[in-house]
């Protein structure tokens, strides 16, 4: 449980990509807890490093940023339009609470919300009009009825729009939360460095990389150790029509849009599956690209995976289930003792 507990506070910090810094730090923390030593990139991303026996090195990635929003405009009637952090699509949000932060430090909260809210003024129109940037809005809970009004709270254009997480355990052992992509894998990692700390000193020096732009498709391009022979991107799979991902499974990716992962490693991860008999899964996603596609774009001359549990709804309403982070610690700690 201490783990499941550990990822509620992780989802619970706000961190849409550029605004990443008190999620890296709470990493960091836990790092350090573990006794293994940690630095931060220019970026500001996290590296952290268990030396071992060989110089060679593996590393491993998951992304602490999520999607979010950023104020767009500051609107006459003083509601604020708004800017997608991240791929999502506006459905996916309509409705939800946000809390707005502004640059002195002040918090608001407000209500994403469509400009034909009300069915008792809008009638079919609410339901049948297309939802895109020019028609979504945030309702500030203040008392703003201008520009004026709202530039006077602080508020900015450029001011992040944190979506509430919405974290929730279950008693059957899911985890729901708008971001377990890819807080989830964050904690996977944390997990594997508590194992490989108390089983001695591995064979090959591990590192993780805590990257804090992927969903914007540059995380993972700078500052991976130079001694890296193997990438794990520990990223989340995706259940759904057509796919093999499942809540309860560690995914082993073979192919998204940026193409093919390696081979042999794949040949390797499969085959340490069925020897410790973990619940896992093979699958390709066409809508997708990890931290280890973005590595491999950048120029990295690596071996590259991608791996991470099964996580229903992604970038949505997302869920998992305890057993799909259980298996993909499993296969991992399974990879780093070979
Ligand atoms: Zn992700």
């Amino acid at each position: 449980m201490k783990w499941m507990n550990k990822l509620e506070e992780l989802l619970n910090i706000p961190s849409p990509t550029g605004d990443t810094e008190e999620a890296i730090a709470f990493v960091e923390k836990e790092f350090k807890t573990l006794k293994v030593p940690t630095e931060r990139t220019n970026k500001g991303a996290l590296l952290a490093t268990i030396e071992g026996e060989s110089d060679e090195a593996i590393t491993f990635s998951a992304h602490v940023d999520t999607l979010g929003l950023m104020v767009k405009e500051i609107k006459s009637n003083g509601r604020l339009r708004l800017s997608k952090v991240g791929g999502f699509s506006w459905i996916s949000v309509e409705g939800e609470y946000v809390t707005i932060s502004t640059l002195d430090g002040k918090e608001y909260t407000g209500t994403v919300l469509s400009t034909k809210a009300s069915t008792h003024i809008f009638s079919d129109e609410t339901n049948n009009m297309k939802r895109d940037d020019d028609n979504m809005e945030v309702r500030i809970d203040e008392k703003v009825e201008s520009k004026e009004d709202v530039e006077k709270l602080g508020i900015r254009v450029g001011d992040f729009c944190y979506l509430d997480p919405r974290a929730e355990l279950t008693e059957s052992g899911f985890v729901k939360s708008r971001h377990l992509d890819d807080k989830a894998a964050v904690i996977i990692l944390l997990q594997l460095a508590e194992k490989i700390k108390k089983s001695g000193k591995p064979k090959k020096t591990i590192n993780f990389l805590i990257s804090n732009y992927e969903e914007v498709g540059h995380g993972a391009t700078a500052r991976i150790p130079e001694n890296t022979r193997v990438f794990f991107a520990v990223d989340m799979a995706n259940p759904g029509p057509g796919q093999e991902s499942s809540e309860y499974s560690v995914t082993i990716a073979a192919k998204d849009s940026s193409g093919p992962y390696d081979l042999g490693l794949r040949k390797e991860l499969v085959a340490l599956a069925e020897k410790h008999k973990i619940s896992y899964k093979t699958d390709i996603y066409n809508y997708y690209g990890s931290d280890a596609s973005a590595a491999l774009r950048a120029g990295h001359d690596i071996r590259a995976a991608l791996v991470g549990p099964g996580v229903d709804a992604s970038h949505s309403m997302e869920r998992t289930h305890k057993d799909a982070i259980d298996e993909t610690v499993k296969l991992l700690v399974a990879y780093v003792e070979v």
